[in-house]
């Protein structure tokens, strides 16, 4: 959540240091080029506190940033980031007032081996990522918002600004070069690999399923001909709420056709639900592989674990992959 007002878009230099960021001549950039350049940014400033291992200590970000103080404190939004004449300050909601004071020691203390529990790490990176639509100016200025996404895809502007800040806070928190480098050296993405290694840079999964959808390179290494999906179960209801597939691998069209945010489709060949109650299990289904000359039935195996996420209803990751013969 951001509560001060935006107002024009201009473009931004990357690739220097950000305290002394310049303010550059007024362009008028798509949402695509501006979300790159951020993403960039956010690859830039996780790296160089990441010293080149994961995880990323958000608190040295937020140094960076000008962000003076973070409070843990009850309140109606998950996260909100406010300015004031010397930088930002950042909120985050607790239910309970009596862990404001050991929560702040532990985000003033954080580092790379006792980082600030999981649950808070993504609302911070997200209001970090705001942040970045900000130019600093010196140390007694008020930071002054300069950069704003449009509105478009059938979404406003704010809805825009939020979900790229999502993106953009997957940057911070798993900068490119070294998640890729980690990624590659694991053993496999199947769901147990996975949750290890969210675990280890202090991520979501969620957030770990959606920054993999942005490397490809990663997926083909590890031939995933399918999909790995974060699911939410709420009473019979399936939602994908992130997904990642490889763009250069053919995968199955119901495979193609699932959106995060919808409802999860696929069922069992004989028609019943993927989830009956089993905290990690396996099935096996057939689902379309397509190519120009042919569109044939090809066995899946779809392996899946619940995993804690504190969010209401259930979270499941799914690790759906061809296994029969591609003709
Ligand atoms: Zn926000």
């Amino acid at each position: 959540m951001n509560t001060t007002p935006r107002k024009r878009m201009i473009s931004c230099r990357i690739w220097r240091d950000f305290s002394t960021e310049q303010k550059m001549p007024n362009t008028d950039i798509s949402n695509k080029e501006l979300l790159r350049k951020l993403r960039n940014q956010a690859d830039e400033l996780g790296c160089i506190v990441a010293n080149r291992a994961l995880p990323v200590c958000l608190k040295a970000i937020a140094d960076r940033r000008r962000v003076t103080s973070v409070e843990f404190v009850p309140m109606p939004v998950r996260a909100m980031l406010t300015t004031h004449s010397k930088g930002f300050r950042v909120f985050l909601k607790i239910e309970d007032a009596d862990q404001a004071t050991a929560l702040k020691l532990c985000y003033e203390n954080e580092d790379q081996r006792q980082l600030l529990p999981l649950k808070f790490r993504f609302p911070l990176a997200h209001e970090l990522a705001h942040t970045l639509f900000y130019e600093l100016g010196t140390a007694d200025d008020r930071p002054k918002e300069i950069r704003e996404f449009k509105a478009g895809g059938g979404k406003t502007i704010l809805e825009n600004l939020e979900k790229y800040c999502n993106r953009i806070a997957g940057h911070l928190l798993m900068p490119s070069p070294l998640f890729k480098n980690k990624i590659l050296k694991l053993k496999s993405l199947q769901p147990h690999d996975l949750l290890s290694f969210a675990e280890h840079v202090g991520a979501s999964l969620e957030s770990v399923v959606t920054r993999l959808d942005e490397e490809d390179g990663a997926l083909i290494h590890h031939d995933l001909r399918g999909c790995i999906a974060a699911i939410r179960k709420s009473g019979k209801r399936l939602s994908v709420k992130a997904i990642a597939r490889p763009r250069k691998l053919n995968v199955a069209r119901e495979i193609r056709l699932i959106q995060a945010g919808e409802e999860w489709q696929i069922k069992t060949d004989s028609g019943g639900s993927i989830l009956n109650g089993e905290a990690e299990g396996t099935v096996k289904l057939h689902l379309t592989l397509e190519t120009n000359l042919s569109s044939q039935k090809v066995e899946h195996a779809l392996n899946f674990v619940r995993y804690n996420s504190f969010e209401h209803g259930e979270s499941y990751v799914f690790h759906l992959v061809a296994i029969g013969p591609l003709s």
